[in-house]
């Protein structure tokens, strides 16, 4: 069993950076977890207090359902695979990858042979006696790896493994890592500021923010019912709309239009409320022509994503921003806020157009 639960998990730097504020998190055994969330929101920090090489603050680290919060690098059972992969430049690939096995006082000829099979398993057999300067970043990635692995740990954490490689290998890498993962059926902690890689690749995934957790779910849940505007801001590949909208009856007023209440929302609201409705720019249609009681407003720009365009129109009404504590606006509607529509090709309106 190698589930990890972190309680109350609080690290401040000297100097008084609060990193992780009090965080608790669970990661079940054998989940590839990703942990999603803007540079400076303490990812790296919360894997290396998981790993042990930041001491924390506060609160406990449990792998295996054993205490860690004290216990050494060493003696946790973890390997780590950090952003820049760390390799060591005047080793070759085999002694790069035997590197943790020495450490553990391994002999050297099961040495030899255990990061000869690891290199085998990431298709690195044909580059043992090479030194990391001679490798393309894609290889040396599966090194970094490699070495994680040779001494098959509970646990495995990865900074951000992707994010030096160029968009096409990045994809290529992203499907191995996810077949490799599904393989081992170690669990996987995965850093990364990329929603889609989050959404393509975890099990489950919590959103950070400032040092906590805003929302914890599968990629399905924090794409379909973001907790708060923070996660509804974050993910998707291009952010949600978030409206200032009030509660008319059994209808909602936004921006000037009347729309039906959203599922789930009867019952839960009063009327006369004020909220934030949220609707993905993917989920909403445009219209050359006028549509009763939809929103209207002016084409400012039309962005073309390939197969289909990125419309931002105009239309009055306060934008909610993308924060839960901030005031709701004053009560004039007078503002004008931006609403972004996913046209398909063929379908683009020109800047200065009105839309529906
Ligand atoms: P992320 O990986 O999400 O980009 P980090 O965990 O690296 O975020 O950093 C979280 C916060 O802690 C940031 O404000 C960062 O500047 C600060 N920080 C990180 N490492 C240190 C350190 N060694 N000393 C002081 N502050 C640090
Ligand atoms: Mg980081």
């Amino acid at each position: 069993m190698s589930a990890i639960t972190m309680r109350e998990l609080t690290k401040v730097y000297p100097g008084g950076v609060r990193a992780l504020d009090a965080l608790d998190l669970e990661i079940a055994d054998g989940e590839f977890f990703a942990l999603l969330g803007p540079s400076g929101c303490g990812k790296t920090t919360l894997l290396r207090t998981i790993a042990g090489l930041e001491v924390a603050s506060a609160g406990s680290v449990r792998i295996g359902g054993r205490d860690v919060t004290n216990l050494p690098p060493g003696k946790r059972d973890v390997a780590m695979v950090f952003q820049d992969y760390a390799l060591f430049p005047h080793m070759t690939v085999r002694d790069n990858i035997a590197y943790p096995l020495r450490i553990k006082k391994v002999d050297r000829r099961s040495r030899g042979s255990k990061a000869a099979d690891t290199a085998d398993e990431l298709g690195l057999s044909g580059l043992l006696e090479r030194r990391p300067g001679q490798l393309s970043g894609g290889q040396q990635q599966r090194v970094a790896l490699a070495r994680a692995m040779a001494c098959h740990p509970q646990v495995f954490l990865l900074d951000e493994p992707l994010s030096n490689l160029d968009a096409r290998l990045r994809l290529e890498a992203r499907t191995f890592l996810k077949r490799l993962q599904r393989e081992l059926g170690v669990t996987t902690v995965f850093v990364t500021h990329d929603q889609a890689e989050a959404l393509a690749l975890a099990d489950r995934i919590a959103v950070m923010e400032g040092g906590r957790i805003r929302q914890v779910g599968t990629p399905t849940e924090v794409f379909r019912r973001p907790a708060n505007t923070f996660v509804a801001g974050f993910i998707g590949s291009t952010p949600m709309n978030l409206i200032d909208a009030r509660v008319h009856g059994d209808e909602l007023a936004v921006a000037g239009a009347r729309l039906p209440l959203p599922d789930g929302a009867p019952g839960q609201v009063s009327d006369g409320e004020r909220l934030v409705y949220g609707i993905r720019p993917e989920y909403l249609d445009y219209s050359p022509t006028a549509v009763p009681g939809a929103l209207t407003g002016e084409v400012v720009v039309v962005e073309n994503l390939g197969s289909v365009s990125l419309v931002s129109l105009d239309v009055p009404g306060d934008h909610a921003g993308a924060s839960d504590e901030a005031g709701a606006g004053d009560d004039s509607g007078a503002g004008r806020t931006s609403v972004q529509v996913v046209v398909p090709e063929g379908g683009e309106p020109e800047p200065g157009d009105t839309g529906w």
